[in-house]
């Protein structure tokens, strides 16, 4: 059986991603979906994701980030960060 995780391994991509809102990070991918219900004016609302930080609601198409992006600025931050901790840019 194929195991996708294994994909990751390489280095080549990082599965964090980081909010430049909160300055935390989760794992690529997670985000709290907004929808809207459609409606007379708008027959295709559009989809909100937000940052999954509950209390954080920037939309992680302008605020997230590459961990990687991260660690080439902050090199002492460690490949695998912890989750609901501040990462200063
Ligand atoms: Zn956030």
């Amino acid at each position: 059986m194929a195991d996708h995780t294994l994909a990751l391994s390489g280095g080549l991509h990082m599965p964090w991603s980081w909010c430049g809102h909160c300055e935390r990070t989760y794992a690529t991918g997670t985000c709290r979906l907004i929808r809207f219900t459609p409606d007379a004016l708008h027959p295709h609302p559009a989809t909100l994701k937000l940052c999954p930080y509950s209390d954080c609601n920037a939309s992680t198409v302008r605020y997230q980030w590459q961990w990687a992006n991260l660690l080439q600025q902050h090199p002492e931050y460690p490949a695998t960060p912890s989750q609901n901790v501040v990462y200063m840019r």
